[in-house]
């Protein structure tokens, strides 16, 4: 790997190494620019993670963040990895893509915010973002008949197979869900990356090399580009010149500041950690809108009781999808949702069970007991901004002594009528499918919105480019910028955005 000298200028400094940041990394480094990413996390060799969930939550943030509201997020191992991959080290590589009428929420339903752009202008970037990460889905997708995927679709665990009976038994259409999970194996940039082997550990990180991390697809494309990746280096403040145009960033590694000259900075720390750091230096926070307008995926479980063993925790859990609700005719809600299939690990089951089912003793133990027989859907739904949820800064401070990020989320009356709706359609199917009893679990899902895209700039943090709209040499590309939610799972939509950004950030900088 190239290394810089920390006293060098360099042209672009990128914060963060997820879904946003890598493939920004890797674009200009393609280009010629001379790029450095800082990661507050470590490497992790793929062959290190291992299954035991205690273990394996050294990939996830897991640094107290405070979170409050009626309807708190759960935060640690729910949401945003720490480590050279961020998230896609323990995402679950479900990969739908968003359709056009989710880029115009607002047009179609009086509600939340349109996109500053339309599919049109995203899809080039979503069908390259497929054929980098690896995507595979069905021959025949049953909403978008021009689909094409290139590798077959990983094998449907118990969950799934549940859910194809129950659909197809109240005229649910179904199909294999896109997962960016290799199910042939392929070498790429020089590393082997082998077939999904069905263990079902992809939320601890994948030993194999099928599930696509950003270590495995842009990382290293971006190392052979010439860019540099600084690991364990945590940025806690920005610099700026007497204009107010990003200079320099300090990043903490081994105890030890550091600071590193940069002609422009991309953050890509995540829908958390970018606002707060935005606040602690008070830049671009002019507007207001740092912080405001923080979007959760209503992300409700239900889990059905059959009388044979299940073991939905083996195969790639999210292995069949149906998009049927994504604007459902009887819907009193705006916007919609997906449903898809489950298998989660004892602990995380267990964690599930008593946040979003409240159980607890004698009753825990017995759902514990007989989670060998469940199966579960769950859904991703889309999520109303509101002025109430939103990020700030804590009077308490981390071990970095940098203030904590405190989180309200309160879904609203939107977000319950979509949950009440398609728990009612969850459990209809788990009923359908044989299931003798079901139980729901509440969650919420990903952390959005908090630097939002906006054409007008009093009403977001930065354009439809990702650029700031007070700070002309700042640009943000992680999923804090979502305007809207989405019903589609955040990250390959987080990683077509980032490559467009790329483009419009190399264009700046010529
Ligand atoms: C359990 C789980 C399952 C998921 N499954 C899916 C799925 O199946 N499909 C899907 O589409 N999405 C999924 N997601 C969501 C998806 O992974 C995220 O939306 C996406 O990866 C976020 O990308 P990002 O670039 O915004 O941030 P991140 O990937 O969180 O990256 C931020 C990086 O910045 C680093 N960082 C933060 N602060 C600093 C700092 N101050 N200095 C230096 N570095 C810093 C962090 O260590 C981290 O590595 C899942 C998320 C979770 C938690
Ligand atoms: S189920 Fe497949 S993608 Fe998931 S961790 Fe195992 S091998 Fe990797």
């Amino acid at each position: 790997m190239r290394r810089f000298g920390a006293a060098d200028e360099v042209d672009v400094v990128v914060v963060g190494t997820g879904a946003g940041g890598a493939p920004v990394l890797a674009e200009l480094a393609a280009a010629g620019l001379r790029v450095v990413a800082l990661e507050a996390g470590p490497f992790f060799d793929p062959a290190e993670h291992t299954p035991d969930e205690t273990d394996a939550a050294e990939i996830n943030w897991m640094s107290e963040r405070l979170s409050a509201g009626e309807d708190p997020t759960a935060f640690g191992p729910n949401n945003s990895g720490r480590g050279v991959g961020g998230s896609t080290l323990h995402w679950g590589a479900f990969t739908p893509r968003p359709d056009a009428a989710q880029l115009r929420l607002r047009t179609e339903t009086g509600e939340g915010r349109d996109w500053p752009f339309g599919l049109d202008e995203l899809l080039p970037y979503l069908l390259r973002a497929e054929q980098d990460l690896g995507v595979s889905g069905p021959a025949d997708y049953p909403w978008d008949p021009d689909r094409l995927y290139a590798y077959p679709p990983a094998d449907r665990n118990a969950s799934a197979r549940n859910m194809a009976d129950g659909c197809r038994a109240l005229g649910i259409r179904t199909a294999d869900a896109p997962a960016a999970v290799l199910t042939r194996a392929r070498s790429q940039h020089g590393l082997a990356r082998g077939a999904c082997i069905s263990c079902g550990t992809c939320h601890q990180g994948c030993r194999t090399g099928a599930k696509a991390t950003m270590g495995t697809t842009y990382l290293p494309a971006a190392v052979a580009a010439g860019a540099e990746i600084r690991a364990g280096a945590l940025v806690h403040t920005v610099e700026t010149d007497a204009v107010g145009r990003v200079h320099a960033v300090v990043y903490r590694q081994d105890g030890t500041d550091i600071r590193q000259p940069c002609r422009a900075l991309v953050l890509a720390a995540g829908g958390v950690e970018t606002p707060r750091l935005l606040l602690a230096n008070d830049l671009a926070t002019g507007g207001g809108q740092v912080g405001r307008n923080f979007l959760a995926h209503p992300a409700t479980q239900v889990w059905g009781t059959f009388d044979e063993q299940q073991r939905a925790y083996r195969g790639y859990p999210s292995s069949l999808l149906t998009e049927d609700f994504l604007r459902p005719a009887d819907a009193d809600f705006a916007g919609g949702y997906l449903i898809q299939s489950l298998g989660v690990m004892p602990l995380t089951f267990a964690t599930t069970l008593v946040r979003g089912g409240g159980l607890w003793g004698p009753e825990l133990m017995a759902a514990l007991d007989g989670a060998r027989f469940t199966t579960g859907l769950g859904i991703n739904g889309e999520c109303l901004p509101s002025g109430d949820n939103a990020l700030v800064l804590s009077g308490e401070t981390d071990e970095d002594g940098i203030p904590r990020a405190e989180v309200s989320f309160t879904a609203g009356p939107n977000e319950r009528a979509l949950i009440r709706h398609a728990t009612d359609v969850m459990v209809r199917i788990l009923e359908a499918a044989g299931a003798t009893s079901t139980r729901v679990l509440d969650r919420t899902a990903h952390t959005l919105g908090t630097c939002r895209m906006s054409t007008d700039p009093g009403d977001g943090v930065v354009d439809a480019d990702g650029r700031s709209h007070e700070v002309d040499n700042l640009w943000i590309v992680d999923n804090s910028t979502f305007p809207s939610a989405l019903a589609a799972n955040p990250a390959l939509t987080q990683v077509a955005l980032a490559l467009r950004s790329a483009e419009r950030i190399l264009r700046a900088a010529r």
